[in-house]
C-alpha cells in the first residue's frame, strides 16, 4: 500500500510529468516484487508421463503374464519381452514427454503483453515483467495487465465482470469518485489486473503486481484454459475403445481355439495377450497430438501462432477467408499523396519514410504554408493524431533539420496508427513539424478513434485561450457532420453543392485506390464545452488521400486461395471505391463480383444477405457488427469461415468464426484471445500458408492412421485365420510384440512429418463433417490389411507344407509380415497414387526408419544370440524367394487394381 499512497501523493501534489521507470529501476523492482504472475504453472512430471506408460491395462497384463512365464523357466522369453516392454515404454515416453513440452513452449508463446513507459519510451513488454511503479498504457482491447491508479483517462471504459460480476463497463476516470468504500466497483480511478478496456485510451501507474493484486485475492478460482481435445482426437478416443474392444474379442478366440486344440494353455494365452497389445494402436493418439503440436511449430516457423489445437484441423477444411484490407492485404504503410481542400487537388512527392517531398498543384510546385487552406488541413491531421514521429538525434526540430534527419539516413522513428503517421510525415515534409504545432496547440482532451464512428476528435487550447476541436475522419461522416466549408474567401455556408463536389472528389480519390479521410474543426466558445455535441457544426477542410500499396506476396496468395477452392473475401472500414480498386489489383474481385457496403447490408435481412453472399468478393464501409452477420450467412450458406480481425469489436465475429484469426501486431488483447489462431507479421499470405499447412497435418495424420490400422490388421488376421484353419502358431508371442516395435513405432512416426504432396493446395478444401475415414480410406485399410494378412499366412502355409518345419515357416511369416509392413509405409505416401508414382526418398526419416528395421530384422534371424531369442532360424534362398515375392506381392495387386486410382 504504501507504493501506492506516494503515488497518490504525487499526482494529488499536480506532478503532472508523467514518466515511466527506468530499465534499470523496472530490474531492480523485479527482483524486489517478483513476476507479475498469478501462480507458478504445475510443471510437468516426467516421472508421471514415464510411469503411464507402464499403466496400460494390457500391458499390466502383459507384464504379469511374462513374470509368471520367467517362473516357469522360460527366463529368455521373459526378459526379451521385458525389453520389449521398456523400450516400447521409452518410445512412448519420449513422444509424450516432447509433446507436454512442445504444448508449454506454445502456451508461454501465448503470454499477454503489456504497454509500458520505460526510459521515456513506450515499449511492448510481458505482461509478467510489469512492475509497480511502471507507467502503463490502456488502450481499447487491452486486457489491463496489473493494478494501477490512473491519472489520465480519455472515454475511458473497463469491463470489471471478472471482478465485480457487473457486466456493463465501467467508466473511468482520474477522480476517484464520491464512494469512498473499499469495494472495487467504488474505485474509479483505480484498473485492475484482468479487466478489460472496451473503449477509449487511459495512463496508469501501477500499484500493485502478481499476487497482491485483486485478482490475485481470489486467483483460486480462475480455472486455467483446459488443453482443448480436437474433434480428431476425441472420435480416435471413441474409435480406440471399439478397437480395443474388437481386438480382446478376436485374441480371446484366437486363445481358446488355441487352446480347445491342445496347444499349451499358457503359450496361447501369452500368445492372446501379445496379439492385442500389438493389435491395439496404442501409439496412435500419442502420435496424433504430436504431429498437431509439431504442425503448430511448423505454423509458427510460417508466422501463425495457433492458440486452440483444434483450429489446426479446421485450418484444412476452411472455404472462406474473409479477411481485413488494411495491413492484412494492404502493406499499412501509409504515405499521402493528393490533398484536395479549397477546390484544388494538391499532389505529393516522396516516400513514406521521408520528409522529402513537393507539393503540386496542376503540375506547378508551390508552397505548401502559403496556401492557408492546405496549412490548415495538415494541421488538424497532425493535431488529431496520436502516432510520434520521434527523433533520436539531437536538433533543434526545425524543418531543414527535420529533412536532414530523414535524407541522411539519421534515427528518425515512426511510431502509432500508420494512417496517422502518414499525416505526420505530410506534414513534416511541409515544414510543420509535431514540435512546433505542440508549441502552439495544447491538448486538453480527445475522443479517440473509434471503427465503428470511423473518426476522431481532439480538443486544443492555443494557450491563448482559444479553444479549438479539430476532427478527421472517413469523408461521408466528415462531411456529415458539417454545416460550414473553409475558404480562401473565409468561411462560408456548406450548400449541397459543395457537398456533391466533396464526394465526386472523394470518389475520385478512392477510385486511384486511395484511402481518404476528410479533416474539419471548429472553434469552442469556452472550456465548458458541451462534450455530446462538440462533433457537430463543424467547418469543412479538405480531404486527404494517401497510398496503401497491396503487399506484394498476397496475390500470389490469393492465387493459391483459388486454386485450392478458398474464397477470399475483403471486409473493410474503408470506400467502397478504395476497396474496389485494390481487391481489383490483388484478383479478389473481377468485374462480376459483387461490392456491398455497410449501408446496404443494413437494408437487407440476413435471409437476403445469405441468398447474395456466395457472390461478394467485397464489403467496403462495414462495421464490426456487420462482420458477424457476414460470418453467420457464410456458415449459414455452407462455408467454414477464417475471419480476421484487430480492434475490441472486432471480437464477437472473430470469436464466431470457424477459424477466428486476429492481428499479432495490431491485434487487441481481447480479440486474440477471442481467436483460435493469431498472425504474427498481420499477412493475409500467412493465412493462406497455414491452411496449407493444416491440410499437410491432416494428411499425414491420415497417412499414419492408413499404416498403423491396415498392419495391425494384417497381423490379427494372420493370427486369426491361422488359428481358424487349425494350423500351428504362425508367429510366437515375442515375434508378436517385436513386429509391433519395429513397424508400429519409427516408421509410424517418420511418416507423421511426410513432406505435403504438391498438389495439396491444387484439390477443394476437405468437408467439415468429413470422417477421418471418408473418401475410401477405410477400404483402402481393409483391403492391404486383408492383404498383409493373407500374404503373411501364405508364406507360413507354404514353407510349412514344403519344408515341415514350423521353426522355418514361423521365421518365413515373420519376415514377411515385417517386409509387407515396410513396403506398406511408402504407399501410404500418398491415397492418390500408387507406389510407382510417387517419391520414394523425400522423407529422410521414413528411409532411415525402414533401413533401422530391415537391418534388425536380418539381424534377428542371422544372429545366433536373437535365434535364440526370438525362436528364429536362418531363411533358404527358396524361402528368400517366396518371402520377396509375397511381400511385394501388396503394392502390386493394389496398382493392378488400381485401388489407389479409384478415389481420384
Ligand atoms: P480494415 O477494416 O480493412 O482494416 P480500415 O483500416 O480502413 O480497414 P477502419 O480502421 O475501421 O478500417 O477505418 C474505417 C475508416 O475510418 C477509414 O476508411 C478511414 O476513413 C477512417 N479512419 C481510419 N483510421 C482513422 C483514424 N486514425 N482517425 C480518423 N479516421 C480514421
Amino acid at each position: 500500500m504504501s507504493s501506492t499512497n506516494t503515488l497518490l501523493k504525487n499526482i494529488n501534489d499536480g506532478n503532472t510529468v508523467y514518466r515511466g521507470l527506468s530499465e534499470k529501476e523496472a530490474k531492480k523492482k523485479l527482483e524486489k516484487f517478483g513476476p507479475n504472475i498469478l501462480s507458478e504453472k504445475k510443471k510437468v512430471s516426467a516421472l508421471k508421463i514415464l510411469l503411464e506408460q507402464f499403466s496400460d491395462f494390457m500391458v499390466m497384463v502383459l507384464i504379469a503374464c511374462t513374470l509368471i512365464s520367467a517362473f516357469m523357466g522360460e527366463l529368455t522369453e521373459a526378459i526379451t519381452i521385458i525389453a520389449i516392454v521398456i523400450v516400447n515404454a521409452i518410445l512412448g515416453f519420449i513422444q509424450e514427454y516432447r509433446t507436454e513440452k512442445t504444448m508449454k513452449a506454445l502456451k508461454e508463446l501465448a503470454a499477454p503483453m503489456a504497454r509500458v513507459v520505460r526510459d521515456d519510451r513506450l515499449v511492448e513488454i510481458p505482461a509478467e515483467n510489469v512492475v509497480p511503479g511502471d507507467l502503463i498504457v490502456l488502450e481499447a482491447g487491452d486486457r489491463v495487465p496489473a493494478d494501477a491508479i490512473l491519472v489520465e483517462a480519455n472515454g475511458l471504459f473497463v469491463d470489471e465482470s471478472l471482478l465485480t460480476g457487473e457486466s456493463i463497463p465501467v467508466e473511468k476516470s482520474t477522480q476517484s469518485g464520491d464512494k469512498k468504500t473499499e469495494s472495487i466497483g467504488d474505485k474509479l480511478n483505480h484498473v485492475f489486473m484482468g479487466t478489460i478496456v472496451t473503449s477509449g485510451r487511459g495512463r496508469a501507474y501501477v500499484t500493485e503486481t502478481g499476487m497482491s493484486t485483486e485478482m490475485g485475492k481470489i486467483a483460486d478460482m480462475i480455472q486455467e484454459i483446459e488443453d482443448e481435445q480436437t474433434p480428431l482426437q476425441k472420435r480416435l478416443d471413441h474409435l480406440g475403445k471399439f478397437i480395443v474392444y474388437g481386438c480382446l474379442a478376436i485374441c480371446a478366440i484366437v486363445s481358446i481355439t488355441g487352446i480347445i486344440r491342445g496347444e499349451k494353455v499358457f503359450t496361447m494365452l501369452l500368445s492372446g495377450i501379445s496379439l492385442a497389445v500389438a493389435a491395439v494402436p496404442e501409439g496412435l493418439p500419442a502420435i496424433v497430438t504430436i504431429s498437431l503440436a509439431l504442425g503448430v511449430q511448423k505454423m509458427l516457423k510460417r508466422n501463425s501462432f495457433v492458440r486452440k489445437l483444434p483450429a489446426v484441423e479446421t485450418l484444412g477444411c476452411a472455404s472462406v477467408i474473409c479477411s481485413d484490407k488494411t495491413g492484412t492485404l494492404t502493406e499499412n504503410k501509409m504515405t499521402v499523396r493528393k490533398i484536395y481542400c479549397d477546390e484544388n487537388t494538391v499532389e505529393v512527392s516522396g516516400g513514406a519514410f521521408s520528409s522529402e517531398g513537393e507539393f503540386f498543384i496542376e503540375g506547378k510546385k508551390i508552397n505548401p504554408l502559403s496556401i492557408e487552406s492546405l496549412k490548415l488541413a495538415m494541421e488538424i491531421g497532425s493535431l488529431c493524431n496520436n502516432a510520434v514521429l520521434r527523433r533520436t538525434v539531437k536538433d533543434s526540430g526545425t524543418f531543414d533539420k527535420v529533412k536532414k534527419a530523414f535524407s541522411s539516413k539519421e534515427k528518425w522513428e515512426l511510431s502509432g496508427d500508420p494512417t496517422e503517421a502518414a499525416l505526420l510525415v505530410v506534414s513534416a515534409k511541409a515544414g510543420l513539424t509535431q514540435e512546433k504545432l505542440n508549441s502552439t496547440f495544447v491538448r486538453i482532451d480527445e475522443i479517440p478513434f473509434d471503427s465503428d464512428r470511423k473518426c476522431m476528435t481532439v480538443i486544443c487550447d492555443t494557450k491563448k485561450g482559444e479553444i479549438f476541436a479539430f476532427t478527421k475522419g472517413a469523408p461521408d461522416i466528415i462531411i456529415e457532420k458539417c454545416t460550414k466549408i473553409y475558404s480562401s474567401k473565409g468561411i462560408r455556408p456548406l450548400t449541397d453543392a459543395d457537398k456533391r463536389l466533396i464526394q465526386r472528389r472523394n470518389n475520385e480519390l478512392a477510385k486511384e485506390a486511395l484511402r481518404v479521410l476528410g479533416v474539419a474543426y471548429r472553434k469552442l466558445n469556452s472550456r465548458n464545452y458541451d462534450g455530446k455535441h462538440i462533433e457537430e457544426d463543424l467547418i469543412f477542410v479538405g480531404l486527404i488521400g494517401m497510398i496503401d500499396p497491396p503487399r506484394k506476396e498476397a496475390i500470389n496468395a490469393v492465387r493459391k486461395c483459388k486454386l485450392a477452392g478458398i474464397k477470399p473475401i475483403m471486409i473493410t472500414g474503408d470506400h467502397k471505391a478504395t476497396a474496389s480498386a485494390i481487391a481489383k489489383e490483388i484478383n479478389i474481385a473481377s468485374e462480376k463480383d459483387k461490392v456491398i457496403t455497410g449501408a446496404e447490408l443494413e437494408a437487407m435481412d440476413d435471409i437476403q444477405l445469405q441468398s447474395i453472399v456466395n457472390d461478394v468478393a467485397v464489403f467496403a464501409r462495414v462495421s464490426p457488427k456487420h462482420k458477424l452477420r457476414i460470418v453467420r450467412a457464410l456458415k449459414k450458406a455452407g462455408h467454414i469461415v477464417a475471419m480476421t480481425g484487430d480492434g475490441v469489436n472486432d471480437a464477437p465475429a472473430v470469436k464466431e468464426a470457424d477459424i477466428g484469426v486476429a492481428m499479432g501486431i495490431t491485434g487487441t488483447d481481447v480479440t486474440k484471445e477471442a481467436s483460435s489462431m493469431v498472425l504474427m507479421d498481420d499477412n493475409f499470405a500467412t493465412i493462406v500458408a497455414a491452411i496449407e499447412e493444416g491440410r499437410v497435418i491432416y494428411n499425414n495424420i491420415r497417412k499414419f492412421i492408413r499404416y498403423l490400422l491396415s498392419c495391425n490388421i494384417g497381423e490379427v488376421l494372420t493370427m486369426f485365420l491361422g488359428t481358424l484353419l487349425g494350423l500351428p502358431l504362425p508367429l510366437l508371442p515375442i515375434q508378436i510384440l517385436w513386429v509391433n516395435l519395429v513397424t508400429d513405432g519409427l516408421p509410424a512416426i517418420a511418416l507423421s512429418i511426410d513432406p505435403p504432396e504438391k498438389d495439396i493446395m491444387m484439390r477443394p478444401p476437405r468437408g467439415a463433417k468429413e470422417n477421418i475415414f471418408s473418401n475410401g480410406l477405410l477400404n483402402l485399410i481393409l483391403f492391404r490389411g486383408v492383404l498383409i494378412g493373407l500374404c503373411t499366412l501364405a508364406v507360413f502355409i507354404s514353407i510349412l507344407h514344403f519344408s515341415q518345419d514350423v521353426a522355418v515357416a514361423r521365421t518365413g511369416a515373420f519376415v514377411t509380415l515385417v517386409l509387407t509392413q515396410l513396403i506398406h509405409v511408402f504407399e501410404c505416401k500418398s491415397e492418390r497414387k500408387n507406389i510407382f508414382e510417387i517419391p520414394l526418398f523425400n522423407n529422410i526419416p521414413l528411409v532411415l526408419a525402414v533401413l533401422c528395421s530391415l537391418i534388425m530384422i536380418i539381424g534377428v534371424i542371422y544372429i545366433p544370440v536373437f535365434q535364440g531369442v526370438f525362436k528364429t532360424v536362418p531363411l533358404s534362398y527358396y524361402d528368400w524367394v517366396l518371402v520377396a515375392g509375397f511381400s511385394a506381392l501388396g503394392p502390386v495387386v493394389s496398382s493392378f487394381f488400381r485401388v489407389n486410382r479409384k478415389y481420384i
